[in-house]
Parts: structure tokens; C-alpha cells; sequence
């Protein structure tokens, strides 16, 4: 089965839209988490998921939305967005962000949005940290998104330390060795200085997966994110992949 991996959408009907229009055939979408926050389309982003067979697991930004966190824990723009968020949000698109799990295991894959050891928060950016969360998940592979960062942490042998690989875009990382932990990176708001969506594509049959990037109509997004009296430093920072 070929799955599309995709993950902190944020709102960004453009860049999930270009996700969609790029990637080659698959049988599934894996959301893993933050479809809603920061920019100016939930219900849209919620809708155009739905429309798909899909699944999807809750970030903490979905949680900031409905009201399930305290939005103390956010920084001021990000807090601000949330609480636009949940102005918006359709009685729909509320009990779809309502009935999303924390985990889920597909396979021979677990789906967190943080990490397996803390689902909805803790941040995997170093080996070290991805070492620690092995012990949490039983499955050889687990997905994560939550740093907005593309990744993999790979454990070749038991006993061997994780290791931090360099993600390739468009080479396919096998996964049949060992254990690993792949982020995707995000689909609408990139933060390693690339502004293009990033997306992964899984192959369970191959074990593989591959880190691919679109380019998107950044100034369609900023655009309506203006229109909604967003914050500005959230609306600049898609055009700097930051
Ligand atoms: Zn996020």
C-alpha cells in the first residue's frame, strides 16, 4: 500500500491543496496532527481531508483550538491564531477535531504527533531524544510531525545508538532494517528555511519512504491570512520557510 504522509497542515488550504495535486497515486492519507492553527482555512483544510480516505491523529494546536489545553502554553501569535480558530470553527469540523485520537497503530506503524513517549507535546529533534521514545512504541517505524522539520532517526540494530539521518528529497529511505522515527516535515508551515509544503510518501510493501517538497501559492495564503486580521509575524514566516 502506498500511504501519503502529511503533517502540520496549519490551516494552509493552499499548500495542502498543492500536496494533493503532487503526489504520485496512493491508497491513503496519514495525517498526523495540527490541521488547524496558525493560518486562515481549518474548516477548508478539514473539509478537503475528509473528502479523502484517510487517518488522523491529534496535534496540540487541534487541542489549543477546541479548548482542550490551556493556551497559556502557546506564544502570543500562535495563541491568538488559536483563538481565531475556534471563532471559526463549523459544528462539522469541530467533531472531526473532537474525535481524534492521541496515537494510532496502522500496521507496522505507529502515528504520534509529537512523539510516541508523549503524543501530543514532547518535540524528537536529536537522536538522543528519538533513543529514549523507542521504548514507547512496539511497531519498527513511527511517524511524528510536531517540529515542522523533515527527519529520520534510525536504530539499525538493537543495542546501537539512533542516529540522525539526513532526509533526501525524492531518495527513499528503507525502513526494513531496524527501527526508526521519520518526520515528514510540515505541509503548511515549513521551518528548516525551505518555504515549499513537505510531505512524505510510504510504501509498506517496499518499506520505504520517501521526503518530497511542492512549491505552493505562498501569497494565496498570506492573502487570506491578512483578510483574517491574522498576525502578522505568523504571515511572513511562510514566505522564509521559518
Ligand atoms: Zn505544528
Amino acid at each position: 500500500m502506498r500511504i501519503l504522509v502529511i503533517s502540520d497542515i496549519h490551516s494552509n488550504l493552499a499548500a495542502l491543496e498543492a500536496v494533493l495535486a503532487d503526489a504520485p497515486a496512493y491508497d491513503q492519507i496519514w495525517s498526523l496532527g495540527d490541521i488547524v492553527g496558525y493560518a486562515a482555512q481549518p474548516n477548508e483544510c478539514i473539509e478537503l481531508l475528509a473528502s479523502h480516505a484517510h487517518v488522523y491523529i491529534a496535534g496540540n494546536h487541534d487541542w489549543g483550538v477546541l479548548g482542550n489545553i490551556d493556551l497559556d502554553d502557546f506564544n502570543p501569535d500562535a495563541r491568538k491564531a488559536a483563538l481565531w480558530a475556534r471563532e471559526q470553527l463549523t459544528p462539522a469540523a469541530r467533531m472531526y477535531l473532537e474525535q481524534a485520537p492521541e496515537t494510532i497503530v496502522e500496521g507496522e506503524v505507529t502515528l504520534a504527533h509529537g512523539s510516541p513517549r508523549s503524543p501530543v507535546w514532547e518535540y524528537i529533534m536529536r537522536a538522543n531524544t528519538a533513543q529514549q521514545n523507542l521504548t514507547h512504541f512496539q511497531t519498527s517505524l513511527c511517524l511524528v510531525g510536531h517540529t515542522h522539520l523533515p527527519a529520520i532517526f534510525w536504530q539499525p540494530a538493537e543495542g546501537m545508538p539512533c542516529v540522525a539521518l539526513r532526509p533526501q528529497e525524492g531518495q527513499p529511505f528503507s525502513y526494513a532494517e531496524g527501527r526508526s522515527i521519520v518526520n515528514p516535515g510540515s505541509v503548511g508551515q515549513p521551518r528548516d528555511y525551505d518555504p515549499r509544503a513537505a510531505y512524505a510518501l510510504l510504501d509498506s510493501d517496499a518499506r520505504t519512504i520517501e521526503h518530497r517538497r511542492v512549491a505552493y501559492d505562498i501569497r494565496a495564503a498570506q492573502r487570506k491570512m491578512r483578510a483574517a486580521g491574522l498576525p502578522q509575524h505568523i504571515v511572513i514566516r511562510l514566505q522564509y520557510g521559518q
